[in-house]
């Protein structure tokens, strides 16, 4: 994940509750990408390392446990860089620019004449984090599906040229790669429209009151439609037991839209209270957040190093 600071519900929907549930049955890593925020932010430097330790508390707030599962910071790893530009010789610019993720990122930023070397070679650095740790598995959004076809063709490109050295990764789709945001667009920092897994309960309440519902829905009475209602795809992702009642009650007119958001404000409030306990432990022992990552950076460092022996040696440049 890029350093963004403080996460919100589409973090956690789309990423970090999987990340969790997945350390039972994989060996996982964490990375923050704080080399990729300079895509995008190299003229900002000075938020990189407050909102990587925002970031990275909430994700051992959520319940990353950092002796299973490392969480470390990529440009600790300088062996990142080495094999991105080894990488880098492998791949055509013309396949750099077919990426339709770095096509719409470019369409939405207005950087057709400004795109940077560093922006459009952003798929082959992150080929480089997935491999260097010879990942199998890459637990992603949809949107990411198109970088993770050039980190495959990349190992295959390396193995046929050098030898057998990384595996061929998959993407491992998440549940909800679009968990809505209070105006029903995208969850996003950017856009205003976010709850933060941090948020107080009177944050959650007062949020919740401006989220998008059924416009038709006028009187408390009217029957409603709960398909693309924001406050209802969230009863789905934390109050599952309940929704078909819910789904009923709102289709029925049986439920008022402020009596619903009530109870949603609630529901999360309380989902998200062991997040809220863990984090302020740590805020009072910020030790704890920096000894993760710096147990994290050395485990990866051990893992880079490995591979970066084998590739050197399998490219000659030992
Ligand atoms: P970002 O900060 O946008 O790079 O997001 C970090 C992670 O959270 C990525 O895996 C994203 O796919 C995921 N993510 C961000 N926003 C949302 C959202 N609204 N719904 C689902 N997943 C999201």
């Amino acid at each position: 994940m890029r350093p963004t600071g403080r996460l919100h519900l589409g973090n956690y929907l789309g990423a970090l509750q999987n990340w969790v549930r997945l350390q039972d049955s994989c060996e996982n890593l964490h990375m923050v990408a704080d080399w990729h925020a300079l895509t995008t932010d190299y003229e900002h430097v000075d938020q990189i390392a407050p909102n990587t330790f925002e970031m990275v508390t909430d994700w051992l707030a959520a319940g990353i446990d950092p002796e299973k599962s490392p969480v470390f910071i990529q440009s600790h790893v300088k062996e990142h860089a080495e094999l991105h530009l080894l990488f880098s010789m492998l791949i055509t610019t013309s396949r750099l620019e077919r990426n339709p993720a770095v096509k719409e990122q470019v369409r939405d930023l207005h950087l057709e004449e400004t795109v940077s070397y560093g922006h459009l070679g952003y798929p082959v650095l992150m080929a480089a984090d997935i491999l260097l740790y010879k990942a199998n598995l890459v637990p992603v959004g949809e949107d990411q599906v198109p970088h993770v076809e050039i980190t495959r063709e990349m190992a295959r490109k390396f193995n046929s040229l050098y030898g057998p050295v990384f595996p061929v990764p998959e993407a491992k789709l998440t549940q909800f790669a679009r968990a809505p945001g209070l105006d029903a667009r995208r969850m996003s920092k950017s856009l205003d429209n976010a709850v933060l897994l941090s948020d107080s309960p009177e944050a959650i309440a007062s949020k919740m009151r401006t989220a998008y519902t059924d416009p038709k829905k006028i009187r408390v009475n009217d029957p409603g439609n709960p398909d693309g209602c924001v406050v209802f795809a969230y009863h789905r992702a934390f109050n599952a037991a309940n929704a078909t009642r819910i789904e009923a009650d709102c289709r029925a007119g049986r439920l008022g839209c402020v009596a619903d958001k009530r109870d949603l404000a609630a529901v999360l409030a309380e989902e998200l209270r062991p997040i809220r306990e863990r984090r302020s432990e740590l805020e009072a022992h910020p030790e704890r957040v920096r000894e993760a990552l710096r147990m994290g950076d050395e485990r990866a460092r051990a893992i880079a190093q490995a591979t970066m022996r084998e590739v050197r040696e399998a490219m000659k440049l030992a």
